[in-house]
C-alpha cells in the first residue's frame, strides 16, 4: 500500500520471478493472473484451441476446468477416473480421441499427479497439447518433475482455499517463452505494453492493441500477499501431510473408505482430504454425515459433485451422470475433512471425534 502502485508491476514480477524458480522455470515461463480459470482460459487460446476443437478432461473437477474449454468456442469431452487416484483414468483416454480432439486436459486432484507419462505419450503420438489443471497440486511432483512444468501448460490457484493464496489470483507456467508473452497480452486487453511499462521512468510509452484480450491480470496487492505465502508454502506442505496422516491412521478402522497412499514416485501436494461414505456401508448418507459435521461447528466440503451432475451440462451438452460412473459414485459418497495448516492438534482431534460419533449414531 505505501509503494503507492497498487495495480500490475514490480511485485507481480518479483513473484513471478520466486514462482518460477520455486518450479525451477525462467521467468519468461511464466505470467501472473487473477485466477486459475483465466489461467486455464489462456493457455487454451495460447495452445491454438477454437471453435470446434474437442479436449479432453476429467469429470471428477470444479466447473472451471470444463468452462475454460467452452469459453473458447471448443467442446470438452470427458473421460471418466480412475477410482483408485480419482484422477483421469490414462487407459480410456485414447477411445474418445477423435479428428477434433486438439489437447488433453488432466487435472491433479486432491494434489495426486496424474499418470503424466501416459498422458504425454498419448499426446506425443497424437500431437496435442498438454493443459495440466494444478489448481491442488503447487508442491506436486511426479518422478522427480514439478507439477505444471511436465505438459505444454501449467495452470495454477491462488483462490482463498487453495495451498498458496493471494485471495485470488493465478499462474501460467509454459515449456516456450512465446505463448506466454501471449498470455501476458491477452490478460491486459491484448496491449503490446503493460501499465507499469507504460508509465516507467523512461517516460510516457504508447501502446497498441494488436488483439481482443481480457482483462486478467493480477495486481501488486495480490503479489504482495503471494510473495509471503511462497515462503511458507514448505512448512504449510508438512503440517497438512502430517494432519493428512493423522486422519488415515485414526480413521483407517470406519467403516468409511479411506484415500489411498501416494505411490512412491510421487510428491502429493495434500490439498484435500477425502472419504468416502457409502451409505450401505456405513449406515447414513454423506449428506446426513455432512449435517452432524456441521452440527458439531466442523467444515466439511464436497470435491466434486461429477460435471455431468449439473443442469448446465447436461442441457447444453447432453451430459448424463450415467456416463462417466465412477465419477458420479465418488461425487455422491465424498466429503472433505479440514485440512488447513493453522489447525491445532486438538482441532484435528476434534475433527476425528466428531467423524467417529457420526459413524456410531
Ligand atoms: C479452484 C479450482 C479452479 C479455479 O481456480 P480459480 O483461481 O478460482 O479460478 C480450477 N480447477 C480446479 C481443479 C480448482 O480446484
Amino acid at each position: 500500500m505505501q509503494s503507492g502502485w497498487l495495480g500490475t508491476g514490480p511485485r507481480v514480477a518479483a513473484f513471478e520471478a520466486q514462482f518460477a524458480a520455486f518450479k525451477g522455470l525462467a521467468p519468461e515461463q511464466v505470467a501472473a493472473v487473477n485466477s486459475c480459470s483465466a489461467a486455464l482460459h489462456l493457455s487454451l487460446l495460447a495452445a491454438g484451441i477454437e471453435q470446434g476443437d474437442e479436449v479432453i478432461t476429467t469429470p471428477l473437477t470444479f466447473c472451471a476446468t470444463a468452462n475454460a474449454i467452452l469459453h473458447v468456442g471448443a467442446t470438452p469431452v470427458l473421460v471418466d477416473i480412475d477410482p483408485l487416484t480419482m484422477n483421469i483414468d490414462p487407459a480410456e483416454i485414447e477411445k474418445k480421441i477423435t479428428s477434433r480432439t486438439k489437447a488433453l486436459l488432466p487435472v491433479h486432484f486432491a494434489g495426486l499427479p496424474c499418470a503424466m507419462d501416459e498422458i504425454i505419450d498419448i499426446a506425443t503420438r497424437h500431437r496435442l497439447n498438454v493443459i495440466e489443471d494444478c489448481a491442488h497440486a503447487v508442491e506436486a511432483t511426479y518422478r522427480g518433475r514439478a507439477a505444471g512444468t511436465m505438459g505444454d501448460f501449467g495452470c495454477f490457484s491462488f483462490y482463498a482455499t487453495k495451498n498458496v493464496t493471494t485471495g485470488e489470483g493465478g499462474m501460467v507456467l509454459a515449456r516456450d517463452p512465446e505463448p506466454i508473452s501471449r498470455v501476458r497480452r491477452m490478460a491486459l486487453h491484448g496491449m503490446t505494453r503493460d501499465a507499469w511499462k507504460r508509465f516507467s521512468a523512461d517516460g510516457y510509452k504508447h501502446y497498441q492493441v494488436v488483439e481482443l484480450g481480457f482483462k486478467y491480470n493480477m495486481m501488486d496487492l495480490q503479489a504482495a500477499i503471494g510473495i509471503h505465502q511462497l515462503k511458507r508454502v514448505e512448512r504449510a506442505w508438512e503440517r497438512r501431510k502430517a494432519i493428512w496422516q493423522r486422519y488415515q491412521t485414526a480413521l483407517s478402522g470406519l467403516p468409511v473408505i479411506c484415500p489411498n497412499e501416494p505411490p512412491v514416485h510421487v510428491r502429493h501436494g495434500y490439498h484435500l482430504y477425502t472419504l468416502l461414505i457409502d451409505e450401505a456401508r456405513c449406515g447414513i448418507s454423506r449428506d446426513v454425515f455432512m449435517g452432524q459435521m456441521a452440527a458439531q461447528g466442523i467444515g466439511v466440503g464436497v470435491h466434486y459433485l461429477a460435471l455431468p451432475e449439473h443442469p448446465y451440462y447436461q442441457q447444453h451438452l447432453g451430459w448424463h451422470p450415467d456416463d462417466t460412473p465412477y465419477a458420479t459414485a465418488i461425487g455422491r459418497q465424498t466429503v472433505s475433512l479440514p485440512l488447513s495448516p493453522g489447525l491445532t492438534d486438538d482441532e484435528v482431534e476434534r475433527v476425528i471425534k466428531a467423524v467417529v460419533e457420526a459413524l456410531a449414531n
